[in-house]
């Protein structure tokens, strides 16, 4: 059997379609596009990357959109001022610091700054806490794409075994609360494994659901997942490769050739849960706006 691939890419294009047309709607009634405001603090090749592609799906899908370049040099205080100065800003829905920062700077004294109800990457304490105790907030917009990709395939996760590898505050934690969380797209039997986690290859066969997020390139192999189970690759991972002209491609932690032929639903890398986790930005200041102006 070789497995259906769970096209993110298409994916998140729908969502961000929706998400336009609710503004376009929004802004035909006389109403102010939804803000989202992103700081980026020195050079970063990779973060400015990402920053552009953020901020040009803000700006597709009729958002106000603010990227706040900040030099290198900049002390905590300047930065925090400007996390004030945003979050007193009326017009902005959504506020999100690029990372890492420098090493002179406090990343979580950044993040805890920033207004929990204009915290659409969801990293602060106040929303990670609503989502381990069943309450609406903001969850980070990576396992809230993979859940998104399960969901609009009809996956079902009731009562199944969820296997998450890694548990990054940012993706592993919140993808296994989701999973276990109440209601559609939840229910799931969660299992969360790490560094320390021994029988490895036999706890991941055992899955229905296998989410990968650990940053190993191909670490997944065919003989650790169960046949039939859905794979959702998270990682990112950029691997030597002379054929190509950059003499790099990114491939992902599952080694899809392989598992493809073993699993029922898999997402590929690139194309997968990559696209999707800008799209669910947008969604969470989307979200962040109609809390505000409805
Ligand atoms: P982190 O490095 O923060 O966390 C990695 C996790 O994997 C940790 O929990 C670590 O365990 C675990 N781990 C590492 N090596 C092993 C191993 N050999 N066996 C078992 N567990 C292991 O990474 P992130 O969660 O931030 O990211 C994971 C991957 O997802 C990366 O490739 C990243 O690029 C990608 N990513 C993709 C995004 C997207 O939009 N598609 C967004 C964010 C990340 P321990 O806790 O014990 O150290």
């Amino acid at each position: 059997m070789s497995a259906r691939i769970i096209d993110g890419k298409a994916t998140a294009e729908v969502i961000r379609r929706e998400i336009s047309e609710k503004v376009a709607v929004a802004r035909a009634a006389g109403k102010r596009p939804p803000g989202l405001s992103v700081l980026i603090v020195g050079e970063n090749p990779a973060s400015q990357s990402y920053v552009r592609g953020k901020k040009k799906a803000a700006e597709e899908a009729g958002f106000r959109s603010e990227v706040h370049e900040l030099p290198a040099t900049i002390s905590q205080k300047e930065l925090i001022d400007c996390v004030d100065r945003l979050n007193a800003d009326p017009g902005i829905d959504g506020i999100l610091c690029q990372l890492p920062l420098p090493n002179h700077l406090d990343a979580t004294e950044v993040l805890l700054r920033i207004d929990p109800n204009k915290d659409v990457d969801g990293f602060h304490p106040i929303n990670v806490g609503r989502l381990a105790t069943g309450l609406d907030g903001f969850v980070s917009c990576t396992p809230l794409g993979c859940r998104e990709l399960l969901l609009r395939r009809g996956i079902e996760t009731t009562g199944k075994h969820a296997v998450v590898l890694g548990r990054s505050n940012i993706v592993g934690t919140p993808m296994a609360l989701l999973l276990m969380r109440r209601g559609a797209g939840g229910d799931a039997t969660v299992t969360v494994c790490h560094s320390k986690t021994p029988d490895l290859k036999e706890v991941c066969a055992t899955a229905d659901i296998l989410i990968a997020a650990i940053g190993k390139p191909r670490f997944v192999t065919a003989d650790m997942v169960k046949e039939g189970a859905t794979v959702i690759d998270v990682g990112i991972n950029r691997i030597d490769d002379d054929a190509t002209k950059t003499g790099h491609r990114l491939v992902g932690d599952v080694d899809f050739e392989k598992v493809k032929e073993k699993a029922s639903w898999i997402t590929p890398v690139p194309g997968g849960v990559g696209p999707t986790t800008i799209a669910m930005l947008l969604q969470n200041t989307l979200k962040s706006w109609m809390q505000k102006n409805s």
